[in-house]
């Protein structure tokens, strides 16, 4: 019986239903076997597990110990008809399920209300991603962009409204929302955009006027501000113009209907051939919606950063670049949102460095240790820049260290630590509420729920969410390139020791746990 389950397990295919009774109790006998010499798993502090039905942990479970299934039928069944159905309705009723808070932002609530309970934050992202914009034609395109416009305004109103409930009025809530650039126009005028800005770099280098340099792709100037203010892109066509002025127009309103709401929002990173003409934008932006109010103005309101963009540490620029944004938002008066993150597309870059005939080496660092050193850098310097203005209500820069990586966690909290911005007690790690407001951890919903839920008992309960989830929705059919490029790119979450595997077991440990007490 334990040989056949496993034979079925490692070919998820076959179950088209997420569970049965059936599979629950001779799994239950395989992992007798099986998760024994497993090693112990504390679940009993978990919350999270505790409050989950026996549906919902099976389901888990088979996810977890499915994700090589996960890796191989998106890539292989997606052009397959009937294959492809059948493949598409298991992952919603298992994958979908872990990973994604539902097809539209309400559909999202119980899922921001059971983390909310748990003392963790939540990051709505409706997840559409430029793979699936690239399909469209032109009047697709703009049908699609502008029903992204709309939908990102629509889920700051869910989270809005969810914050209110919880939230004092006039403060900012622990639910927000993250936007892709690429989602709102069309991801080809970021590229031309981004294009003309580095060679327009490139050309004031030569001519000794460029600011220091950092490497490709660079870093935002004023004199790029400047000229995108003028609508000065010479070499760009009107049409593209026009279009520019339309994502700035639609970026302006997303981020004034979330001031109004109370609703923070993260502009997230892509593929460095998109960030020249994004961090632009990002900067234009941070420079109008984060400013920080005058010292002489005592009744003005608090102000932390509601508008984040996110620097990838995989890129060889980040330390440079982010020194550079500190100073530019020092030197303008604003607060600089910077969300940290490694960065997920290395594959996309190493392949697009070669197949467009790049010379020198690859953007993205040479080996994991690399990214590591540089995300250990610039998690030191953000913590360093935060502690020299902790007390202040205008403070000049909030982060959020998006990652599941626990030793990188694990050094924020020494780090907050070390800088007098965190101690331990009795009660787990206290943190005083202005730097609650401008330090978070946060992960991808359902990627790591064991570090989630760790960090969500590391900190003393005494405030609002030290730890978030970055919560995707959207139809299958769209969320299909994000569960993709997860599943793909990310197999140090799903495939490691601490990954799917630890999950599972942990999961198991909860579903054993209750049947022993049935007695
Ligand atoms: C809340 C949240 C938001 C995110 N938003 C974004 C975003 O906007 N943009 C974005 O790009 N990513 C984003 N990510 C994904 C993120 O960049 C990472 O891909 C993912 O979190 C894995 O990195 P890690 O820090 O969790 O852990 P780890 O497992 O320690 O690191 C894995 C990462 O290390 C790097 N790496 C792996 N192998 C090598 C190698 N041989 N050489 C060099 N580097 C290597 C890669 O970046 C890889 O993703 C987000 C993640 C989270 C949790």
């Amino acid at each position: 019986m334990a040989a056949r389950l496993n034979r079925l397990f490692s070919r998820p295919q076959y179950l088209v239903a997420p569970a049965s009774v059936a599979v629950v109790f001779s799994a239950y006998a395989l992992n007798q076997n099986g998760a024994s010499s497993s090693k112990t798993v504390d679940i009993g502090a978990d919350p999270m597990l505790r409050s989950s039905s026996i549906g919902s942990l099976i389901g888990t479970w088979i996810v977890y110990k499915s994700c090589r299934f996960l890796r191989k039928s998106i890539v292989h069944t997606g052009s397959i008809p009937g294959l492809r159905e059948l493949s598409h309705l298991v992952i919603r009723h298992t994958f979908f399920k872990q990973f994604v808070g539902g097809d539209t932002a309400e559909d999202c609530i119980p899922v921001m209300r059971r983390l909310r309970d748990v003392n963790i934050g939540c990051m709505l992202t409706y997840s559409v991603e430029e793979e699936s914009a690239e399909q469209s034609d032109e009047h697709g395109t703009l049908d699609l962009i502008r029903a992204n416009v709309q939908e990102a305004i629509r889920s700051i109103q869910v989270a809005g409204e969810e914050n209110r409930k919880v939230t004092p009025a006039g403060q900012i809530g622990s639910t927000w929302v993250a936007v892709k650039l690429t989602g709102m126009t069309d991801p080809e005028i970021l590229r031309r955009a981004s294009d003309l800005i580095l060679q327009q770099r490139k050309e004031e280098s030569k001519k000794g006027s460029a600011q220091p340099s950092v490497p490709y792709p660079g870093s935002p100037t004023d004199l790029e501000l400047a000229r995108y203010m003028a609508q000065d892109q010479t070499s760009l066509s009107a049409s593209d113009l026009a279009r520019l002025r339309v994502l700035h127009a639609d970026m302006r309103h997303i981020l004034t209907v979330a001031r109004d709401e109370g609703v923070r929002i993260i502009i997230d990173s892509e593929q460095s051939w998109y960030q020249p003409a994004t961090d632009v934008m990002q900067m234009i932006l941070s420079n109008e919606f984060n400013k920080l109010p005058s010292p002489s103005d005592s009744n003005a309101p608090a102000v932390f950063p509601l508008l984040y963009g996110t620097f990838q540490c995989y890129l060889q620029r980040n330390i440079p670049h982010l020194r550079q944004s500190l100073q530019h938002a020092r030197e303008n008066g604003y607060c600089l949102g910077a969300k940290l993150v490694r960065g997920a597309y290395r594959e996309q870059e190493l392949q697009h460095w070669i197949n467009t005939g790049k010379e020198g080496i690859a953007p993205v660092w040479a080996n994991k240790a690399e990214t590591d050193a540089c995300y250990n850098e610039c998690l030191d310097i953000v913590v360093d820049e935060i502690a020299k203005d902790k007390d202040s209500t205008s403070p000049r820069v909030g982060l959020i260290l998006a990652t599941h990586n626990q030793k990188s966690a694990e050094r924020l909290i020494e780090k907050m630590k070390e800088n007098g911005l965190a101690r331990s007690t009795v009660n787990g790690v206290e943190v005083d509420a202005l730097v609650r407001k401008r330090i978070i951890i946060a992960q991808l919903y359902g990627m790591n729920d064991s570090m989630t839920s760790w960090l969500s008992h590391v900190f003393a309960p005494n405030g609002e969410p030290m730890v978030l989830n970055y919560v995707p929705y959207g139809a299958l059919a769209e969320v299909m390139p994000y569960l993709s490029r997860r599943a793909v790119e990310n197999k140090s979450v799903l495939g490691g020791e601490t990954g799917a595997k630890f999950e599972a077991t942990r999961v198991w440990g909860e579903m054993k746990r209750r049947m022993n007490s049935l007695g």
